[in-house]
């Protein structure tokens, strides 16, 4: 490709809308434009990389022989309805209506759609398993898009769905798709972890999310040696609760004016955070349940929801808080609570001489104890683990680190089929709901992720596996004859050993040229300059490394075609 011919608008500023490297670098290196909130047009080389990804996922689908097929993004609302995902996806659903007034959903995942497809079209055993794909693009009214194409709220999806007659069958296929996944993300030059997660809207049980270590990531990742890493969300550590030793004191009203957080009631106490009793009141879809943790832990609201049965559930408001426990906010406590659940978190098992809200204006108790002073109907693990704790695998320290959710992985049971009646018959002509997997990866998360692990001050520095060209051909001068040829020669040398050429032909001064060479980061660098050229020679740079390198003018068609095939080498899974 011949720089004059193509669409590559570079920016020299950084744009003050993007936040992160790989925004502003898919600004600047004229990737990307945005057209509305969290919806971008990609350019000509943001494509031509977004489709480098989509290869590699594909040959990775194939290779495990899952079915590629293209599903509506439209997709009707009865469907949606038969899963009750209408009502529950909530406000990310984004909802549109045909001139007959009937619903439909841009698709934010198939899972109700591809599933439609198999209780029609499969009704043996014989036909198990079946893995079907799309790469498509998806639709998600994200509550806050932020950082380009990383949080989106129209974006490239590949989603994957397998179908089963047994547990057995899906574990199979899960552990396929886990190793498919490694190895389109080693192909994909970035390094990743995968990590137990949480289901969230999707559902089932067991499932696992790829993060690229990436500091502006969103997740955070709890991890130990031991090999355990799990998200924020479910991470899970081992509790120290006392020993039980103490000696319960009597329960006495204490007055604490005006005194409603954790540090307040403790100083003012002259108390550990540890020695009190936090209460929270939630409402759960209109039910309120009184949620205890020791007031040096925060609560994991998923977890917490999981526990609930129920995505619906918020803080109750002060007003709520105040009909419920009799008392303002920040002074509940589950001492005399009635008519309300109360349930806590592990922290406080064997609670002795505790701190609490007296659910009354400034006044709490001390010398709270479990099972005098208060019941609960169940302890759960509510807590929101922090570096430092506990791993309860191995009972090392965990360590953290962020990262960027780029796929995850599912497996459903029969979540979707029993209630969209999605059957099969075994041998014995016995009807079984299919037993189902679900598997996804952000294609343009995945091409934003890349950037944000590959870049430096000067611009982005692709992997050549998903680089948007495999080689850059700079030509300093292009009005000097001798120049302008030996550049068209090389050119059309590795164009004739196909390999990807973008050929800078613009009448440009050097430095500018060099400065978009970088920015754009293609991964090796042919410069015809003058100097070299009356030796004869031009330059090899390596973008990574920096690295230059200067050819007989004659052999850099063969020598650069090597470089290029040892460079993919290294990326080979
Ligand atoms: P997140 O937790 O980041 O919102 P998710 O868990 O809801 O993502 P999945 O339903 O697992 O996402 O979707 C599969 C993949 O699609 C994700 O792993 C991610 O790479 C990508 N993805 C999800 N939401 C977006 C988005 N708004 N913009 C771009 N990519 C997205
Ligand atoms: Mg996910």
């Amino acid at each position: 490709m011949r720089w004059t011919d193509f669409l590559l608008p570079t920016l020299k500023e950084t744009p003050a809308e993007a936040e992160t490297q790989s925004h502003k670098l898919m600004l600047r290196a004229g990737l990307i434009r945005k057209l509305s909130s969290g919806i971008y047009n990609m350019l000509p080389l943001g494509l031509r990389v977004t489709q480098k990804v989509a290869s590699i996922v594909r040959e990775e689908m194939n290779r495990i022989g899952a079915l590629e097929i293209l599903m509506p993004v439209l997709s009707p609302a009865e469907l949606w309805e038969e899963s009750g995902r209408w009502g529950i996806y909530g406000k990310e659903l984004m909802r549109v209506r045909d001139r007959h007034g009937r619903f439909f959903a841009l698709g934010p995942t198939h899972e109700e759609i591809v599933t439609d497809i198999i209780r029609g079209e499969v009704r043996s055993y014989r036909q198990l398993p079946l893995t079907l794909y799309q790469i498509q693009t998806k639709f998600r009214d994200e509550v806050r898009p932020r950082f380009g194409v990383v949080r989106a709220r129209e974006f490239l999806m590949k989603d994957a769905y397998s179908f089963h007659r047994d547990e057995a069958s899906l574990a199979e296929t899960y552990d396929k798709m886990y190793e498919a996944y490694t190895r389109i993300f080693t192909r994909c030059g970035l390094r990743f972890g995968s990590v137990e997660a949480d289901s969230g809207a999707i559902g089932g049980d067991v499932t696992h999310e790829f993060m690229v270590f990436a500091e502006t990531g969103e997740s955070q990742v709890f991890a130990c040696d031991c090999g355990y890493a799990a998200t924020e969300d479910t991470a899970e550590c081992v509790i120290d609760v006392p020993e039980g030793s103490e000696e319960a004191q009597g329960l006495e009203k204490v007055e604490t004016p005006g005194m409603k957080t954790v540090e307040e009631v403790t100083a003012f106490l002259k108390k550990e955070p540890r020695q009190l009793i936090k209460t929270i009141v939630y409402n759960v879809e209109g039910e309120y349940v009184a949620v205890l943790i020791r007031g040096d832990r925060e609560i994991n609201e998923i977890k917490l929801a999981k526990v609930l049965g129920s995505p619906n559930i918020g803080m109750a408001t002060a007003e709520d808080i105040e009909k419920v426990t009799g008392g303002p906010l920040g002074f509940s406590g589950p001492v005399g609570l009635k008519d309300v659940r109360i349930i806590a978190d592990r922290t406080v098992t064997g609670a002795c001489n505790m701190v609490t809200g007296a659910n009354e204006a400034d006044a709490h108790y001390v010398n709270v104890t479990l099972g005098r002073d208060f019941e609960v109907t169940g302890f759960h693990d509510l807590v929101l683990v922090e570096a430092g704790d506990i791993c309860t695998r191995c009972g090392k320290p965990l360590g953290t680190w962020r990262g960027i959710e780029v796929g995850q992985i599912f497996k459903l049971g029969t979540k979707y089929s029993e209630i969209m009646k999605a059957t099969f018959l075994d041998e014995q002509g016995k009807e079984h709901p299919f037993v189902m997997g679900c598997y996804g990866i952000g294609v343009t998360r995945t091409v934003a992720a890349a950037i944000e692990q590959h870049n430096d001050k000067d611009g982005i520095s692709w992997p050549i596996s998903i680089a948007p060209f495999e080689v850059h051909v700079l030509p300093t001068n292009v009005t000097v004859p001798e120049l302008k040829d030996t550049a068209e020669a090389i050119y059309d040398g590795l164009m004739a050993e196909g390999i990807q050429v973008l050929l800078d032909d613009r009448d440009e001064r050097p430095g500018n040229k060099f400065k978009d060479a970088d920015l754009v980061g293609i991964p090796i660098r042919v410069t015809v300059g003058e100097k070299s050229l009356k030796e004869g020679k031009v330059e090899i740079r390596m973008r990574k490394s920096g690295e230059v390198t200067k050819i007989e003018k004659g052999d850099a068609v063969a020598h650069i075609a090597e470089v290029v095939r040892e460079e993919k080498k290294k990326l080979e899974a």
